[in-house]
C-alpha cells in the first residue's frame, strides 16, 4: 500500500533542469521528479491586467518560493491560481502563496473534497505510520508533516471559485479557455488554452515519463486526450517533464492508447511495459528508465486492470 501513496504523499521518485524556460507571453517554472522525494508538478505562469495566473503551485517550499521569487522580480501580484487537480504536488503550494497574497484567487473542480474522504485520509493513516517509525529519515518527515498539515487544514488549498464546466473564462481579466475533464486523471481534470499564445497547459492527463494512474479512470482519461488533441495549441506544457509541440503530444497520446489497448487484453504486463518504453521513448530520460518500469508494473496491475479500482475512479468519489 506504500507504493499506492507514494506520488502523492511521499513521493514516487529525475530532476528535471532546475533552470526555468522562457517563453513569450508565459513562463514555466519546472518541477521535478527527484528519486528520493517527491515531486512537484510544473508551475506556468501567465501575465494578466490584474496580476500573474499561476497554473499550479508545486509541492515543497523551494518551488513555491520560486514562484513568489518570480512575482518579485516582476513586481507583479500573484492573483490567480488554477489547479490542475488536487494532487500535492500541484496544490500544497497555494498555502505558501496565499500567506503572501490574501486576496488571490483559486480555481479548481470540486474533486478535492472526495479525495479528502477517500485517497487523502487514507494516505494520512499511511504517512502517520511512517512518522511514527524511527527509521524514517528527518527529511521525509518534514514532507509528510507539509502534506499533513494541508489534509488536516484544507481551505489552506481549497479553491474559491470551483470550475465545474468546459468554457471561455477571465482570469485575473485575462481570457482563457478552461477545460474540466471529468474522471480522468482524477475526478476533475482542469486545464486551460490560451488563445494569445496556442498554448495548452494540461497538468497531469500529460506526464512525459508516465502517466501517475494513482487515481486514474483509464478510459476516461483516453477521452480526455481526444479533446486536448482537438484544441488548435501549437506548444502544451505537461504537468511533469518538458512542454511539447503538438506532434510530439500525438506521439505521446498514440503511446497512452497504445498502453490502454495493451491492457485491455490479455497480454503479457512485460509486453505493455515494452510497448510503453518503445511508444514513449524521446519522454523518458535515462534517469527514469527503471522508474517507469517500476511505475507501469504497478500501475498496470492496481489501476488499468483493476476493476474494483476502475469502478472507483470512473465515478465521483463520493
Ligand atoms: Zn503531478
Amino acid at each position: 500500500m506504500i507504493r499506492e501513496f507514494a506520488i502523492l504523499l511521499l513521493g514516487f521518485a529525475a530532476s528535471a533542469s532546475a533552470a526555468s524556460t522562457k517563453f513569450e507571453t508565459f513562463y514555466v517554472i519546472p518541477g521535478a521528479i527527484p528519486m528520493d522525494k517527491g515531486p512537484d508538478g510544473n508551475t506556468i505562469i501567465f501575465d494578466a491586467p490584474k496580476g500573474l495566473v499561476v497554473f499550479d503551485a508545486g509541492r515543497h517550499p523551494e518551488h513555491a518560493q520560486a514562484i513568489l521569487d518570480y512575482a518579485r522580480m516582476h513586481r507583479r501580484p500573484i492573483a490567480a491560481i488554477v489547479n490542475s487537480h488536487w494532487h500535492l504536488d500541484h496544490t500544497i503550494g497555494n498555502w505558501d502563496l496565499r500567506q503572501v497574497y490574501p486576496h488571490v484567487v483559486v480555481y479548481a473542480s470540486n474533486a478535492l473534497e472526495g479525495a479528502l474522504a477517500t485517497y487523502l485520509k487514507q494516505g494520512r493513516e499511511q504517512s502517520d505510520k511512517m512518522l511514527a517509525d524511527p527509521k524514517t529519515p528527518s527529511a521525509q518527515k518534514a514532507e509528510l508533516l507539509r502534506g499533513r498539515s494541508v489534509v488536516d487544514h484544507p481551505e489552506r488549498i481549497r479553491p474559491d471559485h470551483e470550475i465545474d464546466k468546459t468554457g471561455p473564462v477571465k482570469l485575473a481579466g485575462r481570457s482563457f479557455d478552461v477545460h474540466l475533464s471529468k474522471f480522468a486523471a482524477t475526478e476533475g481534470d482542469v486545464w486551460l488554452y490560451d488563445p494569445k499564445s496556442r498554448t495548452a497547459v494540461v497538468g497531469d492527463l500529460v506526464v512525459g515519463i508516465v502517466p501517475f494512474a494513482d487515481t486514474a479512470c483509464v478510459e476516461g482519461w483516453a477521452r480526455a486526450l481526444e479533446e486536448v488533441d482537438r484544441v488548435p495549441f501549437v506548444m502544451l506544457v505537461p504537468g511533469h517533464g518538458d512542454p511539447m509541440t503538438h506532434a510530439d503530444f500525438r506521439i505521446w497520446k498514440t503511446a497512452y492508447d497504445n498502453l490502454l489497448d495493451c491492457t485491455r487484453g490479455k497480454a503479457d504486463k512485460k509486453v505493455c511495459i515494452a510497448g510503453w518504453q518503445k511508444d514513449a521513448a524521446k519522454f523518458i530520460d535515462a534517469a527514469h528508465r527503471d522508474y517507469v518500469v517500476e511505475a507501469l508494473d504497478y500501475y498496470i496491475d492496481r489501476r488499468f486492470r483493476a476493476a474494483d479500482e476502475q469502478a472507483r475512479y470512473c465515478k465521483p468519489l463520493i
